[in-house]
């Protein structure tokens, strides 16, 4: 027994070693690639239940690599996040997606999105230049606090002493703050008592099979109440069916996002003639 447990440590072993390799190539990637521009910035669609019109963008990171081809954001940020690049590619995306915003006021006017949305890792949240660094940005492209919301997640806010420092600092400057994937973490309900939050983002677990009887449907229903009560903004993640539009709407939810509203794109604001226009 004792030999076979000591094989099975030493594949064990081997495994973990090709992880960290593997981690460690794809870490020497990233690096490469943000000198070499292969990252890209795609904006998805939050919209207005009533109208389905588009109130706002989310900004979701694409990374096209020369040999690795689609590298999904799920397999690189937590690389990014571990080896620090995160801080100098995440204010890339910052910077890019406000840019875009100031260019869609001057080409779309009143049309123009409302507001920005980026998500922000705890790696970020935790480096004390980075409300400087977002003051800066938004100086640069000429927008108003108001028009930036940074996504954050419990476990981002949790993960580093100084995250809920940065985000009051943020709030503070009237910059507003998103709790993404929310009721996926642990202390979801918890946090709301001491974070300055102004938009919950349902996580869209919890509006899969909606419109099914169970949980979910009755758990999407008691956070649309927390959320009015607190005078907070929901917005319910992951929309795929008009059939879960509908319910969402009658349970009293006015902000959606999700494959059935527009999938993230290079340019949301231009209607495409065909539904097949580049959505990864
Ligand atoms: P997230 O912030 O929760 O973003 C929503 C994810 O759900 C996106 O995946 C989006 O493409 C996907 N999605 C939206 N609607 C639907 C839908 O109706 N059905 C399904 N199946 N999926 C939908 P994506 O872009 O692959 O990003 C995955 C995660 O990676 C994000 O989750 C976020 O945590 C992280 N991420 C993406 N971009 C960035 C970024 O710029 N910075 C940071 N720090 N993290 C990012
Ligand atoms: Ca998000
Ligand atoms: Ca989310
Ligand atoms: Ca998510």
């Amino acid at each position: 027994a004792a030999k076979s447990s000591g094989g099975q440590l030493v594949e064990y072993t081997a495994a973990l070693d090709e992880r960290a390799e593997a981690a460690e190539s794809l870490g020497a990637d990233l690096r490469h690639s943000l000198d070499d521009g292969d990252f890209h910035v795609v904006y998805q669609p939050i919209v207005d239940l009533r109208d389905s019109s588009t109130v706002a963008v989310e900004a979701l990171v694409r990374w096209v690599h020369p040999a690795r081809g689609f590298v999904s954001p799920a397999a690189f940020i937590p690389v990014a996040e571990d080896n620090g690049l995160i801080v100098e590619l995440g204010e890339w995306i910052m910077r890019t997606a406000c840019r875009r915003l100031a260019d869609w006021r001057v080409t779309l006017g009143a049309a123009a999105p409302l507001y920005i949305s980026v998500n922000v890792s705890a790696r970020q949240l935790s480096e004390p230049g980075f409300p400087a660094v977002v003051s800066a940005i938004l100086t640069e492209t000429g927008l108003e606090p108001a028009a930036l919301l940074v996504e954050v997640t419990e476990t981002a806010i949790f993960g580093g002493g100084t995250a809920i420092e940065a985000v009051e600092t943020l709030h503070r400057s009237g910059i507003r703050i998103a709790l993404d994937d929310f009721g996926t973490g642990h202390s979801s309900l918890g946090l709301l008592r001491t974070v300055p939050v102004d938009v919950l983002k349902i996580d869209k677990s919890f509006v899969d099979e909606i419109t099914e009887p169970g949980r979910n449907a009755v758990i999407v229903d008691a956070l649309i109440h927390v959320s009015n009560g607190l005078g907070l903004r929901a917005v319910a993640e992951g929309v795929e069916t008009e059939e879960q539009a509908e319910y969402l709407r009658d349970l009293g939810y006015h902000y959606a996002q999700g494959y059935h509203f527009g999938k993230p794109s290079p340019d949301p604001m231009t209607p495409s003639p065909t539904p097949t226009r580049l959505t990864v």
